[in-house]
């Protein structure tokens, strides 16, 4: 893969990183020692510009250095990934003239971790409709009630963008989107984060409970139902493309051990050579690999065409969410080829293989899902299904 033309990550830094991950994932514990030196590195202000005190980096940068944290821990780089989304949807802002997320960007230069509590148990329309009470205090600000699932970085942020229904204003409704001072209270963390796979990202469920973002901290409020406005844009295409860069990370590591196990594993049925030379082995990697080789020139032209500001107009949507797609299909395809090829070895619970199978699991959750991910693309060139 291309090399990011500015690196953040030093090779040694993600190798300590690569080294803690089974730790973490063994005791269920958050990525703390990862998240201390990723601060230090300055990686949490990547997309932030250098004005503010950020290291000014572009989308596609950003994503080529998250494809590498996530080949080192893709439990991190998850994690990780909610604070960039919020920075790279600030950036989409200011790129194209709102300033509307400037208190973002020097909050995060500032040294202020953001979290993602967007997701609901039940809520599939994600962010076009919400289960969350947002309650106006009539000076501009709202006070949230509800649940987020899944929010990573749980014991870390501190601030929480987040979203809920206003159904008491005169306008109503409207969906608000806000973030919220950790300091400030009004939450609770739940402490039932004990998955399969991702166990570094501790993405605890967030109970609200009145936690109030004051008028300043109001994104927006925008009708329910799909729109096109800029933070819709700014959230998909952020999120969507730095997903993807995780998980075509995690492909990338499971190829690399796929290869190295092969070259050592020998077979006493072709005489003690390695599997590296049975063509059946031989046409399982090659095969992953030029799946796996597809994904990096997409990465890298769809994030430049967001940095760019390129109009793709109504295909937009169909572009951010077909990387998502075949980035997570790919990576669970070429981890699915890597495990075939290495053996049982990879069954066991201290394999890193076996950790990869079970993070890249969580790819085919995440919005946008197959169906919605489908119905957006299908749109884009049929047109809406006629009433
Ligand atoms: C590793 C990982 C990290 C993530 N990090 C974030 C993050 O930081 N921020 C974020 O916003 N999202 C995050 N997500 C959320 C994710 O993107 C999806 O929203 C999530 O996976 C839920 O998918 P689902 O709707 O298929 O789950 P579902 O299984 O349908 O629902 C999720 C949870 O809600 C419960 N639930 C389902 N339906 C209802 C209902 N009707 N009423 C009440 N409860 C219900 C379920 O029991 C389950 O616990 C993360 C997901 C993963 C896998």
């Amino acid at each position: 893969m291309t090399e990011p033309a500015v690196r953040v990550l030093s090779d040694d830094l993600l190798e300590r990183i690569r080294s803690r991950a089974a730790g973490y994932d063994r005791d269920n514990a958050f990525f703390a020692d990862d998240l201390a030196e990723l601060k230090d590195a300055g990686y949490l202000r990547a997309l932030v510009p250098t004005e503010f005190g950020g290291l000014g980096l572009s989308l596609r940068d950003v994503a080529r250095e998250q494809v590498r944290l996530a080949s080192a821990a893709p439990a991190t780089a998850l994690a990780v990934n909610m604070h960039l989304v919020w920075t790279g949807v600030a950036k989409v802002f200011r790129d194209r003239g709102d300033d509307g997320l400037e208190f973002l960007q020097r909050e995060a230069a500032a040294g202020e971790v953001f979290g993602f509590g967007i997701s609901e148990g039940g809520n599939d329309l994600v962010l076009f409709g919400s289960r969350t009470d947002a309650r106006p205090d009539d000076e501009g600000g709202y006070a949230f009630h509800g649940t987020k699932v899944f929010t990573s970085l749980s014991p870390a942020w501190t601030r929480l963008g987040t979203m809920g229904l206003d159904s008491t204003s005169a306008d109503a409704p409207k969906i608000v989107f806000g973030f919220i001072d950790r300091s400030s209270g009004g939450f609770e963390v739940v402490d039932d984060w004990d998955t399969v796979g991702m166990r570094a990202s501790q993405s605890n469920t967030t109970r609200l409970t009145g936690a109030h973002a004051p008028a300043d901290r109001i994104v927006r409020r925008l009708d329910p139902g799909p729109n096109a406005d800029l933070l819709t844009f700014g959230i998909f295409s952020s999120f969507e493309l730095l997903l993807a860069a995780v998980y075509t990370g995690i492909g990338q590591r499971a190829l690399e051990l796929a290869v190295e196990t092969v070259k050592r594993r020998t077979s006493m049925k072709n005489d003690g050579r390695s599997y590296a030379q049975d063509p059946d082995i031989r046409w399982r990697i090659a095969d992953a690999a030029m799946a796996q080789d597809a994904l990096y020139p997409q990465l890298d032209a769809i994030t430049g065409d967001v940095d760019d500001l390129v109009d793709h107009g109504p295909q937009w949507f169909a572009k951010l969410v077909g990387m998502k797609v075949r980035a997570t299909e790919t990576a669970r395809d070429v981890v699915d080829k890597a495990i075939r090829v290495s053996g049982g070895g990879s069954y066991f619970s201290s394999s890193e293989l076996g950790r990869l199978y079970r993070d890249v699991l969580a790819g085919m959750f995440h919005p946008s899902d197959d169906e919605s991910a489908h119905s957006t693309v299908a749109t884009a060139w049929l047109g809406p299904i006629e009433a």
